[in-house]
């Protein structure tokens, strides 16, 4: 865990939830925001380059009627990078949003934008002076303003010239130029958060919020648009922090992701490492597919199961203790059908994905595999095919002491 709890002083609260003056619409924290966008940018610009933009340190928090949402909570971008934080509905990611957008007030923890605070125990910046877009799940475009307003809303200390140029560049960004008249009821859903984004990237944001923005586009959409927005971002040297619950969509924008359960980070990673270097369970289980099989220990850092003896990445923390129990990660690419093998499984399930089909096999002992095989290795329910497990990376978890 990335997480450390033990720096959270209970001496340091210093805010009280209830007495924050800010509204819960949407739309009108959205109008206080980029009220002042664009001059903040300017002045943040001015200051010395840091490498890191936003600095989250021991950020603790907690809505009046619930649970702690997140304890301790340390979290950094990097100047132009585009980050991800990856978990399940629920585990605190709004939340985390709002807090850095200053929409909620933390219990304890300080919050730096480029060298800036912006919340600590010292300070607390209104949300319309930190210069930070956000896009919001719900769109919360101004129904009353054509599209063309709503985009050029954060740009109104520009030149009329320069204000028609940028809503131009933005409404093509996103696919809108036609659209630029009409209102938000007059478009589809997926329109209005298209709009949305084009609204919040135009004054050119030092750092860029969005919350789960590609969720209701279809897929080939959100693919155009997340591959645009990544380009467009990196071209503005735009900083960037999403929040979604898809992974296909965390992998296709984001430099980083930071995987979170229940508000904490587990690991923050490449995609390719999340998936083949796991730091946790949790981790392992919420990005990709796969089974947990068990092991036991063995002397060199092998791990005896019952598809064979296997080395344990000398890079994992995982100490490999002779005798005890572990549970080794298998992907459905480490299993691969081999008809020449003399280890079988039966086909339970199949699952068809056009180049691939992805199976589900049981061994004689019960224990279930999932394999990915080329399409044209087309196996029937309930037969057995060959099997050999082919593992670059092999990760275990100590086993649950029941
Ligand atoms: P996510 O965006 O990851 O789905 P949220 O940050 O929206 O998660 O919510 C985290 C937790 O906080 C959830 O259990 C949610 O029910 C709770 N929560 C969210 N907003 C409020 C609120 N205004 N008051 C009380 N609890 C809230
Ligand atoms: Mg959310």
């Amino acid at each position: 865990m990335m997480m450390n709890r033990s720096l959270c002083d209970p001496n340091e609260i210093h805010y009280n939830a209830n007495d924050s003056h800010l509204s819960n619409d949407p739309v009108a924290l959205f109008l206080e925001l980029v009220r002042s966008t664009n001059h903040q940018k300017t002045a943040l610009q001015n200051k010395t380059m840091t490498q890191r933009l936003l600095d989250i340190q021991n950020l603790s928090f907690a809505y009046a009627t619930s649970k702690s949402i997140c304890n301790a909570l340390n979290f950094k971008i990097n100047d132009g990078d585009i980050a991800c934080l990856l978990g399940p509905s629920g585990c605190g990611k709004t939340t985390v949003l709002r807090l850095i957008a200053g929409f909620e007030r933390p219990l304890a923890g300080s919050i730096q934008v480029g060298g800036r605070e912006l919340t600590s125990h010292r300070v607390f910046v209104e949300p319309e002076d930190r210069a930070i877009g956000y896009v919001f799940q719900d769109f919360a475009l101004f129904p009353h303003l054509t599209i063309t307003k709503n985009v050029a809303f954060g740009l109104r200390n520009m030149p009329s010239g320069a204000i028609n140029e940028r809503v131009a560049e933005m409404l093509e960004l996103v696919g809108m130029t036609k659209y630029g008249s009409r209102y938000p009821h007059e478009l589809s859903g997926g329109q209005r958060q298209r709009i949305a984004l084009a609204r919040a990237l135009a004054p050119r944001p030092s750092l860029l919020l969005m919350d789960e923005p590609f969720s209701s586009l279809d897929i080939e959409l959100r693919e155009k648009l997340s591959t645009e927005v990544h380009e467009l971002l990196k071209s503005q040297h735009t900083t960037a922090l999403f929040v979604t619950h898809d992974q296909n969509e965390a992998f296709s924008i984001a430099d980083t992701v930071s995987v979170m359960n229940d508000g904490a980070i587990e690991q923050t990673d490449t995609a390719y490492n999340l998936y083949h270097r796991p730091a946790s369970r949790f981790v392992a289980d919420f990005v990709g597919q796969g089974v947990l099989i068990a092991g036991r220990g063995m002397a060199n850092r092998m791990i005896g199961t019952e598809l064979g003896n296997m080395h344990a990445a000398d890079d994992t923390s995982v100490a490999i203790e002779s005798g005890e129990a572990y549970d080794v990660l298998l992907r459905p690419d480490d299993i691969q059908h081999d008809d020449d093998s003399p280890t079988t499984a039966m086909v339970i399930h199949k699952a068809f994905r056009g180049a691939d089909i992805l199976y589900t096999l049981r061994l004689d002992s019960g224990t279930h595999l999932l394999s990915l095989v080329p399409s044209h290795h087309n196996h029937e329910l309930g037969q057995k095919i060959g099997i050999r497990t082919e593992i670059d990376h092999v990760v275990a978890f100590r086993a649950h002491v029941s």
